[in-house]
């Protein structure tokens, strides 16, 4: 159903004829860790995400995984190498 009240006239999934069902009955708003991200949009309560209701919850365990303005950096010195496969690549190497 549509929003009436942050976003009005948007789907919104937690919207039902008894209102928003989502904590608290409201979307909450941007943290600052979400500056630059693209999906921060303007509502009724000033900034929120487009693509959920409570972004603080979003970077509670680290990266938020909607975000567009950051990436998660893999470090490869922390990929597990396979050390039965590393000797067969390093004697492969060697022959040539
Ligand atoms: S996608 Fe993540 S980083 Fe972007 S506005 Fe929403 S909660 Fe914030």
């Amino acid at each position: 159903m549509q929003c009436q009240t942050v976003r009005p006239g948007t789907e919104c999934t937690f919207w039902s004829k008894a209102g928003c069902n989502f904590e608290s009955a409201t979307c909450q708003n941007v943290i600052e860790a979400c500056e630059g991200c693209e999906r921060i949009i303007d509502s009724t309560i000033g900034t929120v995400c487009e693509v959920y209701p409570a972004p603080m919850k979003k970077w509670l365990g680290g990266l938020c995984n909607f975000a567009t303005h950051q990436k998660v950096e893999i470090k490869l010195d922390d990929l597990k190498v396979n050390p039965l496969k590393a000797s067969k690549r390093a004697a492969a190497a060697k022959k040539k």
